[in-house]
């Protein structure tokens, strides 16, 4: 128990998304100016996080 635990939290598979970047479009954010945001836990348990350039992108992505 104990063990999976620990393997769990040193998984280097773990996908890293640029958080400067919209994930609908593609645009480079500004990460010092306010952007919407969305997280995500997949099947596999493992943490994403999407940043978008605008509300618009971000409701583009929720309806996928
Ligand atoms: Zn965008």
């Amino acid at each position: 128990m104990d063990q999976c635990l620990k393997m769990a939290s040193e998984n280097p598979d773990q996908e890293v998304v640029d958080p400067t970047e919209c994930a609908t479009c593609g645009k480079t954010i500004d990460p010092s100016a306010w952007h919407p945001v969305a997280t995500l836990f997949d099947d596999e348990g493992d943490f994403h996080l999407f940043t978008f350039c605008s509300v618009i992108c971000r409701n583009r992505w929720v309806e996928k």
